[in-house]
């Protein structure tokens, strides 16, 4: 199975053809009860902390060099408001399925998570998963949560059962972890949480630094 998980040497930035995108083609074939057409994706109410206003554009823009694809909602804000995570479409205007669900789109905080990475903390942290029952359960309910988030905007056959971030059996990429622990809140994701956990004296939602 490919790992849709996008290069870890990009991590701020959706790439704009997801380089494990799986063929559509068979969506358009003659006859063929399409089962990916998607119903619409939960759209939140427009009142909420979630939704996506004209300043969050601006701000995601001046972070990411544009506005994110597939952008559904705000996921996390920095305390003092800004956009710290999005959610994503599963399924961008394109056609292209894409596993991030949750994208990790503050600068310091994806470079304080860089800071981590570069430390080889990923083999580490894959290497307790075996050693550790409770760990592996613990990330693998991550891996499930990551899924139940994403089925609620929409089914996307060929990324059915496939998060992110190495889960359920790796620890691939710390900025997909991170961005799921603040989109989800503490105890969701194990590795997010451990992360946010380690980079906390050089960033943290709680303190901006934006
Ligand atoms: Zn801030």
């Amino acid at each position: 199975m490919p790992d849709p998980t996008p290069p870890a040497a990009d991590p701020a930035v959706p790439p704009a053809t997801h380089p494990t995108a799986h063929p559509t083609a068979h969506r358009d074939t003659p006859g063929l009860t399409a089962p990916d057409r998607t119903p619409p994706p939960v759209v939140p109410a427009s009142d909420g902390p979630a939704a996506v206003t004209d300043a969050d554009r601006a701000v995601l823009a001046e972070q990411l060099g544009r506005v994110p694809r597939g952008l559904v909602a705000v996921a996390a804000r920095c305390v003092c408001g800004r956009p710290l995570v999005v959610r994503t479409a599963p399924r961008l205007d394109d056609g292209t399925p894409f596993p991030t669900t949750y994208y990790l789109t503050s600068p310091q905080a994806v470079a304080a998570v860089s800071s981590v990475e570069a430390t080889g903390a990923m083999k580490e942290m894959t290497g307790r998963l075996a050693e550790d029952p409770e760990l592996a359960a613990a990330h693998r309910r991550a891996h499930e949560a990551y899924l139940a988030d994403r089925a609620e905007l929409g089914d996307v056959p060929e990324i059915a059962g496939i998060s992110a971030g190495g889960m359920p059996h790796r620890v691939k990429c710390l900025h997909v972890l991170v961005a799921h622990a603040l989109a989800a809140g503490p105890g969701v994701s194990p590795f997010g949480d451990e992360t946010l956990a380690l980079v906390a004296d050089r960033w943290s939602p709680d303190r901006c630094t934006c």
